[in-house]
């Protein structure tokens, strides 16, 4: 079982779909990110849940504190400086549009079948971003999605 942000699953799928098949351990940040993709990729049946809060990724992660809480920041969105806000507004537009919430469980197929199936929100949930940006985010996902689900 991978507890996981929804926005970090889509992650994995972006890069997935970018052509990152084996990810590597980040050393700024020291997060999970490598192995909880790694075990994405290697069992599309696995069991996920999902958490708008501290998950597997968080975990070893040098912004995470005793709380739970992120406290890394970000400057990239006008009004917005704490990650852990940025990303709950994100996680929280997800599950809004999946219909899967914080604590349901299914396999990481399934999940990522139900975000190709409402990929267009994507344009929605990141929708401060530039359109550049969101359109790179749409057409890396679609492609790491169809991969993944094995459509291509
Ligand atoms: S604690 Fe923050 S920076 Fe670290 S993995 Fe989690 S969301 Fe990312």
């Amino acid at each position: 079982m991978i507890t996981i942000k929804p926005h970090h699953f889509l992650d994995v799928i972006k890069l997935y779909g970018k052509g990152i098949e084996k990810f590597v351990p980040d050393k700024k940040y020291k997060h999970n990110f490598y192995s909880v993709a790694n075990e994405l990729m290697n069992n599309h049946e696995i069991k996920i849940q999902l958490t708008s809060g501290k998950d597997d990724i968080c975990g070893p992660c040098i912004y995470i504190n005793e709380d739970g809480i992120c406290t890394d920041s970000i400057d990239h969105i006008p009004g917005v400086n704490s990650k852990d806000e940025w990303n709950k507004t994100l996680d929280h537009r997800i599950m809004s549009y999946t219909k899967v919430v914080e604590k349901d469980q299914l396999t990481a197929f399934e999940y990522c079948k139900i975000l190709y199936l409402e990929k267009e929100h994507i344009f929605d949930v990141w929708k401060e971003e530039s359109d550049s940006s969101k359109q790179i985010r749409y057409d890396t996902f679609c492609i790491g999605a169809k991969k993944y689900l094995g459509m291509l």
